[in-house]
């Protein structure tokens, strides 16, 4: 799979197995409050699908789209949120997902005129770009919730990060050897603190 190349972190684990993990990450928060949205215009929204095979090469997406993929791309969220947790999801947050399920663009539908005689012809293809796609990330996401990986979903434990990921092995808490040094380097630094803190109120360093 291709990735943004000038995006900072890597795929997340799991991300190449599952499009809807990719789907979910596909806005990324970086420290200092940044997010990089993949899908943030119509033009880098097309791109997006279309280097994952979900849309066809000259396929053309509206803001309207770019909306109903956002707003697919909340209810996936919560959806692993909820898996990651162990929690109950939503009544809403299935919905959405179903309604993307099953609302697969209808087959062409056959027409009749004098040039063409009887041809088959697509309702609103434009919309069905976009349904395509959102059909088969809802389908790739239910795959993964009810999968063998789907007891190993997991948020990023970095609190900078809002990636999710698939714990590939027991003790992986981060998306990213970035997110893991990032979170060291901060715990070294509290360690630092709390041991010159401590020295100067002459008490025991606090054990961590
Ligand atoms: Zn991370």
């Amino acid at each position: 799979m291709r990735y943004m190349t000038d995006h900072p972190l890597p795929p997340a684990p799991g991300t190449d197995e599952h499009v809807s993990l990719d789907f979910a990450n596909s806005a990324a928060s970086l420290p200092g409050e940044r997010i990089i949205d993949s899908l943030d215009t119509p033009a880098a929204a097309t791109e997006w699908l279309v280097e994952r095979d979900l849309a066809p090469a000259n396929a053309q997406l509206w803001d309207v789209c770019v909306n109903r993929l956002h707003s697919l791309r909340t209810h996936t969220r919560a959806l692993l949120a909820a898996r990651a947790d162990n929690q109950a999801p939503s009544e809403t947050d299935l919905q959405a997902v179903n309604e993307a399920l099953t609302t697969v663009p209808s087959a062409s539908l056959l027409h009749w005129n004098d040039d063409d005689g009887l041809h088959r012809v697509a309702e609103h293809p434009a919309t069905q770009v976009v349904e395509h796609a959102m059909a088969a990330l809802a389908a790739d996401l239910a795959d993964l919730l009810t999968g063998p990986d789907a007891g190993i979903v997991a948020a990023c434990s970095a609190p900078s990060c809002n990636r999710y990921m698939v714990r590939t092995h027991a003790r992986r808490h981060w998306c990213s050897t970035r997110c893991g040094d990032r979170v060291r380097a901060a715990r070294a630094y509290a360690r630092r603190n709390a041991t010159e803190q401590s020295t100067r109120s002459k008490e025991p360093a606090a054990a961590n």
